[in-house]
């Protein structure tokens, strides 16, 4: 508890950005203090040594993901592979479009990056209504990997993301 307090007071709150109406929540106050982001690794690390038996591999999402992920990945001694937004990644691709709030989006990953039956924890920094991390385990379960479950740093509750992605589990370091 004492960890995910120190963690907690490295995360600030923007309301109205990006739009009006939005509590933003920036994490990257976590990225200038090596001590909470070791800190969050380790929680991570802790979370997947007690939770899994097994874990091939750690995906994450464009773009936040990206900071926790590698990290993670090094630590489990095992590799990562990238979900990105469509058209950023060279070579054949499989793509799902997924709704956003207002809008369409379409993630992307190498159609090489998993093979049947690996299993994959995948990651990003926050949960929001869960569009995301469903995009994302939508195009792993194509590729016939075992999504074993989700982790984020943060996830906001009211939001629902982790209806939308059951029976998926999702676990989360800190919730608002
Ligand atoms: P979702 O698809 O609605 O769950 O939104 C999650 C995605 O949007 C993640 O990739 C987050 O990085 C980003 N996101 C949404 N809200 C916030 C926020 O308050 N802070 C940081 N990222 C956010």
């Amino acid at each position: 508890a004492e960890k995910l307090d120190f963690i907690s007071s490295s995360i600030r709150t923007f309301q109205d950005f990006p739009k009006k109406g939005v509590p933003f929540k920036d994490i990257f106050p976590i990225l200038k203090d090596p001590k909470a982001l070791a800190t969050v690794i380790d929680l991570f690390e802790e979370y997947v040594r007690s939770s899994y038996v097994q874990v091939d591999l750690i995906v994450g999402l464009d773009a936040r993901g990206f900071l926790f992920g590698p990290l993670l990945a090094q630590r489990l001694g095992i590799g990562f592979i990238p979900i990105r937004k469509k058209g950023k990644l060279p070579g054949p691709t499989l793509s799902v479009v997924y709704s956003l709030e207002y809008a369409t989006a379409e993630a992307e990953m190498q159609q090489d990056a998993v093979t049947a039956g690996q299993k994959v924890l995948v990651i990003d920094d926050l949960l929001a209504t869960g569009g995301t991390l469903w995009a994302a385990c939508e195009l792993l379960r194509q590729q016939k990997a075992e999504v074993l479950g989700c982790l984020v740093v943060v996830e906001l509750k009211d939001l629902g993301g982790s209806d939308k992605l059951k029976p998926t589990t999702v676990h989360s370091l800190i919730q608002y």
